[in-house]
């Protein structure tokens, strides 16, 4: 017998199983990720709970073998101001598949839900997307089991000198070491300096970060890199992320134009 206990959880997606039935990929508190089968889903009592991004108390029957089951639900939130935002929602959808990408299914991580939670609620709360994804990304790396030092030349350790990062080394090098790699990256020494700061933001410092457009875009381009050679995944949400931010910027210069032509 399955014994039904309490926990918090948050929807990471679904999809259809048979004719009318989901399957639902569920992060709960207790109990891990864990793949839900909800029968006859149009018409259950539980659809409103089974849709992406939504944060319930949850009444469940575990399963270690098979899927689980939902057995009632309370404090439904939603996420109301990210879903009415395409930016925000391709932010809060990639970071939600990469909590997912980074654990086993049943592996228990009440720290790593915490986590989500938390970022999606700053996102919801209007803080800036890209700051947060970028800070998430960075955090979650040692899930993965990456850790890299943002903080003192690798050579010297030396701290608070303009850092050049260096994938031979995995971290941060001085000027004076500078020419230990001649592959180096060549980064605005601002980039592991945001980088050192992120890897030990607490959440109460966040509301004063505010970067410019130019800096956000250098982050992500490093931070991409950073995946690329350590992480190696390639979650489709973040193609979507990509894609979107291509379009955007296009429709940014022909904004800028239109207002040139039109002058
Ligand atoms: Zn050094």
């Amino acid at each position: 017998m399955l014994r039904p206990f309490e926990t918090k959880g948050l929807v990471l997606y679904n999809r259809n199983f048979r004719e009318e039935d989901k399957l639902v990929k569920i992060f709960t508190e207790q109990a891990g990720k864990r793949m839900f089968f909800v029968k006859h889903a149009a018409n259950s009592r539980l659809a409103s709970v089974i849709q992406p991004l939504i944060v319930a108390d949850l009444l469940v029957k575990i399963n270690d073998e098979g899927l689980s089951y939902i057995e009632d639900y309370h404090s439904v939130a939603t996420f109301p101001k990210i879903n009415q935002d395409l930016f925000k929602l391709a932010h809060a959808t990639y970071i939600a598949a990469l909590a997912d990408a980074s654990i086993h299914d049943n592996q228990i991580d009440p720290a790593l839900f915490a986590f989500l939670s938390k970022t999606l609620d700053l996102m919801e709360k209007g803080l800036d997307e890209a700051i947060l994804t970028n800070i998430f990304e960075i955090q979650i790396l040692s899930r993965f089991g990456v850790s890299l030092n943002f903080h003192d030349c690798v050579f010297c350790h030396r701290v608070g000198q303009p850092f050049d990062f260096s994938f031979r080394y995995n971290g941060v090098i001085c000027p004076e070491h500078y020419g230990k790699d001649s592959h180096r990256c060549h980064l605005d020494p601002n980039v592991p300096y945001l980088l050192n700061q992120f890897q030990a933001v607490r959440f109460e410092d966040l509301e004063t970060i505010s970067l410019h457009d130019e800096m956000k875009a250098k982050l992500r381009q490093f931070i991409d890199q950073l995946y690329e050679e350590y992480v190696g995944i390639h979650l489709k949400p973040k193609k979507f992320l990509d894609s979107l931010q291509d379009w955007g910027q296009i429709l940014k210069k022909n904004e800028e134009q239109n207002e040139t032509n039109s002058h």
